[in-house]
């Protein structure tokens, strides 16, 4: 690209005058110096004898925002690690905080309100966690201004005349004390040791030990190491632990990872009763039906993973939810996503068109002390089966029997069929992304390698990936390989909401295209409704019995599986997305009536 052209430099200088404009440049991945001075070279306004992009003395590239014209030529030396982002119009000030210069900047904060759960939604890597970090007092904003840590008073300035400004004079004050449960769970082992008791006894301030490790269904497991218990365990003592200390606002980052669906639904109801008129809430939530359930009121946050957030004012629960679905945020004139998304009522089976695929035989087998039936049942050519149940009620352990791979278990195989499987805990080793999903490279580069956002991970060991890249992955595999049917284990895990939303329909197209069938575990209900054509709903008693019956067609398996939870859902009116009906109300009551408990 040319950088001299008068009609370019009129654009360019145009961009100066009308945006604001950020320049990200992450170091770690811009390590060539070659690149750096190409960079510095290549830049219009360097090359009229100004000084806007530099190597510094410690060997990073630097961009002065100031003068910089926003002309992005520079990007192309390495579009992955240098950014030139012209922000919103709308977006006036500066950010509340920035990592370092040329770093991620956060524009604005989500605000805890009293009384209420204040809900955020938003994809990862847009400062979600940094944000409940600053509200929690974890993190110290800087206003913009890396290396310095913002006075109270000008914090208060900056959110004059908003909500925010209320709860930072109130910090000021001294009459906010705040309790935080991080996103990473997985951690607390490494530094905690000893039983689960004694790590809640630490920090109970309230002197309800009891009662809450009973509210979370943690009793049985107090006098257990904190290094043996689940990931799903794991995540009710953080809770349980966050909820313990005498504050009046609780932070809570993702707190239904690792939880089956009945979990997080009374874990959501626990958290909600938390809000009374002296305490105040804030939720990180990727499950969008949990979310709707949750929160009184939500803010969006949008932006450029990795570069920079923004957090929407906020909205209620359900039209927070909503917009944040239209991808478009109104008030703020803002699309940040170039589509809506759409949920669609599930038509009626052509019973007609029905061929079966495979079967299994009814068996009854025992895994250890665990026993596990399943009824006859039945896959359909081209049929997506979801599977819904609670943790260590056998759902992975069936779906590896049909895939053949327990060996003391045998017979039970989908016969004659090949299966591809995508387990719930990824393996990991030192080869190549490139190498491992040669066939959906070479075959499903559209359907898959694309949508999945592959590309940039070729070149990366498995080993390095995080959790939801190896997912991503994974799944890429399972969906590409040969095979009749495919079983996937909990595919939305690790994922955030907008993965999530979009691999319903990755999953559906490569499916159809391939004319394969699959059953799917999942625990993200709002993800099982948006896939499955039919449903299998497993009973029974967590470690000691698992009973399989079905699959189902949606609604009557549905009505069994939320008859065992006690709840009812109805659709939106204007996304056709599933939402709880608050228990005891006038739909809840009525659907009950009627036995439609899965939607009017
Ligand atoms: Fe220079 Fe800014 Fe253009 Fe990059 S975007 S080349 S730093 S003027």
């Amino acid at each position: 690209m040319g950088c001299g052209g008068a009609q370019d430099l009129k654009k360019v200088f145009f961009y100066k005058k009308t945006m604001k404009r950020i320049a990200v440049v992450d170091n770690n991945k811009l390590k060539e110096i070659e690149k750096k001075k190409r960079a510095v070279n290549l830049c219009p306004v360097n090359r009229s004898g100004g000084e806007c992009i530099k190597i510094l003395d410690d060997g990073k590239l630097y961009i002065d925002e100031v003068t910089c014209i926003g002309c992005g030529i520079c990007t192309k030396v390495d579009p992955d690690a240098i950014h030139i982002v012209n922000l919103p119009e709308e977006l006036t000030k500066e950010p509340i905080h920035r990592y370092s210069a040329n770093g991620f900047a956060l524009y604005n904060l989500p605000t805890p309100v009293f009384g209420k759960v204040v809900g955020i939604i938003g994809r990862n890597g847009i400062g979600k966690s940094t944000a409940v970090k600053i509200l929690a007092g974890v993190e110290a904003p800087n206003l913009g201004k890396p290396g310095t840590k913002a006075a109270h008073e000008d914090i208060i300035e900056y959110f004059k005349g908003s909500e925010a400004q209320g709860f930072f004079e109130k910090q000021k004050a001294g009459q906010v004390k705040v309790s935080y449960k991080p996103q990473q769970v997985e951690s607390i082992p490494k530094q905690f040791k000893g039983k689960v008791e004694d790590l809640l006894k630490k920090v109970d301030e309230k002197g309800q030990l009891g009662e809450v490790a009973e509210a979370l269904e943690l009793t049985a497991v107090l006098d257990h190491d904190i290094s043996k218990i689940s990931g799903g365990e794991l995540q009710r003592v953080a809770i349980a632990a966050c909820v313990l200390k005498d504050a009046n606002v609780y932070f809570f980052d993702e707190p239904t990872s690792y939880l089956d669906v009945k979990q997080r639904l009374k874990v959501s109801q626990f958290i909600r009763s938390l809000a009374t008129p002296d305490t105040g809430v804030v939720v990180i939530e990727h499950d969008l039906i949990i979310l709707d359930y949750l929160a009184d009121l939500i803010h969006l946050m949008y932006g450029q993973a990795g570069v920079y957030g923004v957090v929407s004012q906020p909205k209620s629960g359900k039209a927070g939810i909503n917009t944040y679905l239209s991808g478009f945020l109104k008030d703020e004139n803002v699309r940040f996503r170039d589509h809506a998304i759409k949920f669609e009522i599930h038509p009626p089976i052509d019973e007609k068109k029905i061929h079966e695929l495979t079967r299994w035989s009814s068996f009854k087998e025992k895994l250890g002390s665990f026993e596990i039936s399943a009824k006859e049942g039945v896959i359909f050519k081209n049929d997506i089966v979801g599977i819904l149940g609670e943790n260590g009620i056998g759902k992975t352990s069936f779906v590896r029997i049909l895939a053949g791979e327990i060996k003391e278990i045998k017979g039970h195989e989908l016969a004659g069929l090949k299966v591809a499987y995508k387990p719930q805990y990824l393996e990991t080793s030192d080869e190549l992304v490139l190498t491992f999903i040669q066939d959906a490279i070479q075959k499903f580069e559209v359907q898959l390698v694309r949508p999945l956002d592959l590309k940039g991970l070729f070149m990366k060991k498995l080993s390095e990936l995080s959790g939801g890249e190896l997912q991503r992955v994974h799944i890429a595999k399972a969906l590409s390989q040969e095979s009749d049917v495919v079983l996937m284990d909990e595919p939305s895990a690790y994922l955030d909401v907008e993965q999530r939303l979009r691999l319903g329909r990755i999953i559906k197209d490569t499916l159809s295209l391939s004319h394969k069938s699959a059953l799917i575990v999942d625990h993200d209900l709002l993800f099982v409704d948006t896939i499955s054509e039919r449903l299998i709903v497993f009973e029974g008693k967590p470690a000691v019995k698992g009973e399989v019956e079905g699959p189902f067609f949606m609604e009557a398996g549905m009505n069994r599986f939320l008859k065992n939870i006690a709840l009812t859902f109805r659709r939106d009116e204007e996304t056709k997305r599933p939402r709880i009906n608050k228990p005891g109300s006038q739909l809840d009551t009525e659907q009950k009536r009627s036995g439609r408990l899965y939607y009017a």
